[in-house]
């Protein structure tokens, strides 16, 4: 195997937060933990020690590409490994990073192609903010102008207000995504694998390894060449499976540990 891309989802795929670690084994065996990002001072994010050793390895051999729904800001607090990747994606696509500096020509077209086939963000912010929904929906955010995501009160979720949400959403050229505490409202247009696929034909790489765990990460993992999916998350909850992909026997921070080691076999055995 020559030029390798990895592409990896980061939240609840590559690093956990202490909700998402979902560590099962008494405290005295619990693995050696690493803080992956601090927010307001104290640390918010984790892999396993022995995961952050396998990425260090993997992204000297491979293309490492980070692909995270986060905004821009968001991503610059999460620490990995190996220095500032050569290319990342934040925004669920929506912004490429070249060596930690925005590809201002990629935001505008993909702005450009949003407007041309997706209702405007201001059509499905009005469905986040209706007053029937206030009980649930706590709170909404704007991230960059390109999408949206609601901090929702998971204790009482309704499920059929969520499944006329999302069906409404589908009409508007719009999907969602619930996650931990945030429901997240992206336009079609702004995706992950597109991303992940213009970085691979400006790179020239001819093997995409994917990573991820929910909804949104759907489509990166159908179109990569081997993909693994944590047995935990969104994508778990729906039993998505398919021929390439690999599902880890461990939840939580270890079936990140797990897909990495699985990642470094691939890549030595290439
Ligand atoms: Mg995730």
């Amino acid at each position: 195997m020559t030029a390798v891309l990895v592409a990896s989802d980061l939240d609840r795929t590559l690093i956990y937060s202490a909700r998402a670690l979902l560590l099962e084994a008494a405290d005295a065996d619990a693995p050696r933990l690493v803080v992956s990002e601090v927010y307001q001072g104290a640390p918010l994010s984790f892999m396993t020690r022995r995961a952050e050793d396998a990425l260090s390895r993997i992204a000297s051999r491979a293309a490492f590409v980070p692909v995270t729904t986060r905004t821009v800001a968001q991503y610059r607090r999460v620490r990995l490994p190996g220095g500032v990747p050569e290319h990342a994606v934040t925004s669920n696509g929506g912004t490429i990073l070249h060596r930690g500096e925005i590809d201002e020509g990629w935001n505008r077209s993909l702005r450009r192609r949003t407007a041309e086939t997706c209702a405007p963000l201001v059509d499905v912010q009005a469905l986040l903010t209706d007053p029937s929904r206030s009980s649930w929906v706590l709170r909404v955010h704007d991230a960059e102008s390109l999408f949206l995501y609601a901090i929702v009160d998971r204790d009482i979720l309704p499920a059929d207000d969520l499944a006329a949400l999302s069906e409404r959403c589908v009409e508007l050229g719009w999907v969602v995504s619930v996650q931990g505490r945030k429901l997240y409202c992206v336009p079609t247009t702004i995706d992950k694998r597109s991303a992940v696929a213009e970085i691979a034909s400006r790179t020239g790489a001819d093997t995409v390894l994917a990573l991820g765990d929910s909804l949104l990460d759907e489509g990166m993992l159908t179109g990569a060449d081997l993909a693994f999916r944590p047995a935990h998350g969104e994508l778990h909850d729906v039993g998505f499976t398919a021929s390439h992909l690999t599902v880890t026997s461990s939840r939580g921070v270890l079936a990140g540990e797990e897909m990495l080691l699985g990642i470094e076999d691939v890549i030595a055995g290439g």
